[in-house]
């Protein structure tokens, strides 16, 4: 810290990202990723852009993209005009907190949340409120309509990091109720198992839903997201956006998630994969005495009644295989672990026994 520095940024904790090891040969079952790797086609469109066009700037409204995302929506309504996209999901909800959620009243998140809306508040002075997930760790809307007048209502679903699921049915109550809020939904993992609120924007000029192509397009290292909602919301973080860079999205980007947002078959192929292999993993971790949470999520929370979950992460580690651990006192006890490959999930359900003597 130094004098220069400006009060917010002197007052901030950052965000922790989860570790990106720079050994090669860990099991890296931390941070989410995908292990089937994205779409072949998404690779040759990368391949193609880069051998032509990069000493162009990019299309500044990334229409490729938005065209591809809103052809499969068009059912629900859903135009370009309805489309934000960023550099990942974490920047559009950079921007939506920035653009929607700053206003007198505090916004409302669960407390056992994603970890970027607490650092999001305080970078953009966001007054917030937590509310406690229930006892079995679930998001109960009837406790947000009590919370009395707020500025916004955001939230995962699947959450983070627990991986389980707000039926549709509850999302679309909530955001009937709060005509005068905005709720972002933010579905970061909704292709494991879940079914995503876009159907709804049609009806709701409050509801904003954002995805990332990170984990079930399994293009992490992209930075590709998006949010769909009424284009009065669109417009607001487009206004944020090209205050801050009207080229978020470079030539690369927009080539490789246009083209993995039209390769249904590789999608559907390994997200049905990851959840088999979902299966499999809770009913090993069952097995061996793991209470495990209902997952819709491309990873699940998982604790032993016997044994700190500290000391697991830390004894896995020990044999090459990583998972996250959080020491937030509620959820001190869980272990996440990513759905891997089925040859990674068996490494760690291998790895396991000898900790649990
Ligand atoms: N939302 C949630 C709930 C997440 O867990 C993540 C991944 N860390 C993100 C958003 C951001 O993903 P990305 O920036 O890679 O799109």
């Amino acid at each position: 810290m130094s004098k220069f520095w400006s009060p917010i940024v002197s007052r901030l904790t950052p965000y922790t990202p989860g570790e990106q090891p720079k050994i090669n040969n860990l099991i890296k079952l931390n941070t989410n990723e995908n292990p089937y790797g994205p779409s072949p086609l998404a690779i040759a469109a990368i391949q193609r852009e880069a051998a032509d066009t990069l000493r162009l700037y990019p299309n500044p409204d990334s229409e490729p993209l938005k065209l591809a995302i809103a052809a499969q929506n068009a059912e629900y309504g859903v135009t370009p005009a309805h489309i934000f996209v960023g550099n990942g999901s974490d920047e559009v909800l950079a921007h939506a907190f920035q653009a929607l959620l700053q206003h007198d009243e505090p916004i409302l998140y669960p407390d056992i949340t994603y970890s970027f809306y607490p650092t999001y508040s305080r970078l953009y002075q966001v007054a917030y409120k937590t509310i406690p997930l229930s006892d079995d760790f679930m998001i109960e809307v009837d406790d947000y309509l009590e919370a009395g007048k707020n500025g916004g209502i955001i939230f995962p679903n699947p959450n983070a990091p627990t991986g389980c699921l707000l039926p549709l049915s509850e999302v679309e109550r909530l955001v009937a109720a709060q005509p005068d809020s905005v709720v972002i939904v933010d579905e970061a993992y909704i292709d494991f198992g879940g079914d995503s609120a876009i159907p709804l924007v049609s009806r709701y000029p409050n509801l904003l839903v954002v995805q990332t192509l990170s984990k079930s397009r399994s293009l992490a290292g992209l930075r590709v997201g998006f949010a769909v909602g009424h284009p009065d919301l669109i417009a607001a973080l487009e206004r944020v956006k090209n205050s801050f860079n009207s080229y978020p999205l470079d030539r690369l980007a927009i080539a490789g998630a246009t083209a993995a947002m039209q390769d249904q078959a590789h999608f559907d192929r390994t997200r049905l994969a990851v959840m088999n292999t979902r299966t499999g993993l809770v009913t090993g971790l069952n097995a061996l005495g793991f209470e495990v949470l209902p997952s819709a999520a491309n990873f699940v929370f998982a604790r032993h009644p016997h044994h700190d979950a500290a000391i697991l992460s830390a004894g896995l580690r020990a044999d090459g295989v990583i998972v996250r651990h959080f020491t937030n006192e509620r959820i001190a006890q869980f272990l996440r672990i990513t759905v891997g490959s089925d040859s990674d999930c068996h490494a760690l359900l291998t790895a396991l026994p000898k900790h649990l003597l």
